[in-house]
């Protein structure tokens, strides 16, 4: 998840330059390799504070292909969709032909914050775990994204504008919600690391 690589920077105090790791930003210091030098160069790692989700109006929500009057919000975390009333996005049963393709707990969405890029990633699977057995149950008619059908244990990043097709006959668009820049850039942090923190 994050950004970081290993790069070259030069040293704060002689200036020369220095390999840096990606587990040295992870340590938060590198001390400088030039003889004569040795100083410990504080990395700062930029992330944003994940108390930006208590604000946002919105993690996204499904549009049902068929109707697009039916709009599903997703919150963040996991969410189960299915027309089972304990499911987090409880859908209509829907029919067709008098007959219903949708599993009572078909999928499962999980929405997540990714502190590094600023951004909200959304994964599917298909199925979702039983409360009583704590197992994981794929739906009857199965789950595909963009057209591919999920295997089982697959976890598939669903992106802006991804169809969610629910037992090869619902569909639903994934209207991504994205942060706006004025507000990550209120809740962007930087954290450097004392030497003495890491050991
Ligand atoms: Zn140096």
């Amino acid at each position: 998840m994050t950004t970081f690589k290993n790069t070259i920077l030069p040293c704060q105090k002689c200036g020369k330059l220095i390999a840096v790791k990606v587990r040295d930003f992870e340590n938060g210091a590198i001390q400088c390799t030039h003889s004569g030098c040795g100083h410990i160069n504080q990395l700062t790692q930029a992330f944003y504070d994940e108390r930006i989700l208590l604000g946002l109006p919105s993690f996204g929500q499904l549009v049902y292909q068929q109707d697009p009057a039916l709009r599903y919000p997703l919150r963040v975390g996991v969410n189960t969709v299915g027309h089972s009333s304990s499911c987090t996005v409880h859908t209509e049963r829907f029919m067709h032909d008098g007959k219903c393709y949708l599993s009572r707990k078909h999928c499962t969405i999980e929405v997540l914050f990714d502190k590094w890029e600023g951004k909200l990633r959304y994964t599917l699977q298909d199925g979702a775990i039983e409360p009583e057995s704590g197992q994981y149950k794929n739906s009857l008619n199965g789950t595909l994204l963009n057209g591919y059908l999920l295997q089982n244990g697959d976890k598939l990043d669903i992106l802006d504008q991804g169809l969610v097709c629910l037992g090869g006959v619902d569909i639903f668009r994934l209207e991504a919600y994205f942060i706006p820049p004025s507000m990550l850039q209120t809740y962007l942090m930087s954290k450097s690391f004392e030497p003495d923190e890491t050991q």
